[in-house]
């Protein structure tokens, strides 16, 4: 089956956090309903140009989970999706209960990701975070108790105030669940421009203590029997997102909603970001496509293989040169060559290397 995601973004959360770059809008709540409606109308359009079924719905933010159960089931019922495709939903922690939860996957969705970030109250705060340190727990409840069988949370580490206990602990809180996260995202705080984190000097991380965190990540999440998926992604064997793997592998996907970005064949296209303006053109029948282009063939040859070095997947030996550099970051497995723990690290290094 060739794969063909559908990324739907929604714009909207109840605030800003310091570091996000994200195209995302707080105070909007009114617009919820129209957006869903010109949502599901690009969708339906986009869909029936393509003339293909989904194998995947990713519901990415934003905040997701500042929708209704229903608003969601409405988006997932414009979509065409084949039999057992996975359905993705970004959920801030602070809004899931048990009921919500379960309202969603009365909707149609499969696997949740859950914005936990830390489980440390200092460092929560000096994300600008609003939930607390029970979020963890409460959702790894909620997604027992509803039936949700995959599901993930993401982490960030390495700000400013994160002592190296502190890390210790959070992993501690999560490998420790009765039913642990099948699937894990942990990604280095990074300073985004324009975000107000860039001002703040002071809160700027430092990149010996996220390698640092980045090795004790890798040990323990391996001493924990989870694969190593991509650079920030592991899960345990069959918990992988389908999703993703379509985005590292090259592969087709619609992209639906304000700032949402797509990519069919080669030919990459992006909404307009402004939530009002994208609705508005929807309305009035017009294309909400802000921007595209063209990728030629060196240009996707080489953003595939930049990818894919950075994925379980690998890449050809001869899709590197031979220079001393490399040598312990990479591991050989069978035809394919991959990044090994310390070349995760130093991924950018790597990839100056490709010669494809
Ligand atoms: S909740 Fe997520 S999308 Fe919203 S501002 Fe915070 S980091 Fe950005």
């Amino acid at each position: 089956m060739t794969e063909l995601g559908i990324y739907l973004h929604v714009p909207f959360c109840t605030m800003r956090c310091d570091y996000c770059a994200f195209v995302t809008y707080t105070g909007l709540d009114e617009l919820h309903q129209r957006y869903v409606d010109a949502a599901c109308a690009q969708l339906r359009a986009d869909q029936a140009r393509v003339g293909r079924a989904a194998t995947s719905l990713y519901l990415g933010g934003g905040t997701p989970s500042k929708l209704t159960p229903t608003q969601v089931a409405q988006l997932v019922e414009a979509a065409t999706l084949v039999e057992g495709a996975e359905v993705s939903m970004e959920c801030n922690p602070e809004d899931v209960t048990v009921e919500r939860l379960e309202g969603y996957v009365s909707a149609g969705v499969t696997r949740c990701s859950f914005g936990i970030q830390s489980t440390a109250p200092h460092v929560l705060k000096s994300l600008g975070r609003r939930h607390g340190t029970g979020a963890l727990s409460d959702v790894a409840h909620a997604a027992a108790q509803v039936g949700l069988t995959s599901w993930s949370i993401d982490l960030i580490y390495g700000a400013v105030g994160e002592r190296p206990e502190d890390f210790d602990r959070c992993l501690d809180e999560v490998l420790s669940l009765e039913l642990p996260p099948p699937h894990l995202s942990a990604y280095a705080l990074t300073v985004e421009p324009g975000t107000p984190l860039a001002k703040k000097v002071a809160l700027h991380p430092d990149d010996d203590v996220q390698a640092d965190r980045y090795e004790v990540l890798t040990r323990r999440l391996t001493d924990a029997d989870y694969e190593f998926e991509e650079i920030s992604n592991w899960s345990k064997p069959g918990h992988h997102c389908r999703h993703h793997r379509t985005y590292w592998s090259g592969g087709d996907y619609l992209g639906i909603g304000a700032g949402a970005h797509g990519h069919l064949d080669g030919h990459r296209f992006w909404n307009l970001a402004d939530p009002q303006g994208y609705i508005t053109a929807i309305e009035r029948g017009s294309s909400p496509i802000e921007g595209e282009e063209h990728l030629d063939p060196a240009t996707r040859r080489f953003e595939l293989a930049s990818l894919m070095l950075r994925t379980s997947m690998g890449i050809p030996p001869s899709w590197l040169d031979a220079d001393p550099v490399l040598d312990g970051l990479l591991e050989h497995h069978g035809e394919r060559v991959l990044l090994s723990p310390r070349g995760r690290m130093l991924a950018n290094v790597v990839a100056q290397h490709l010669v494809v």
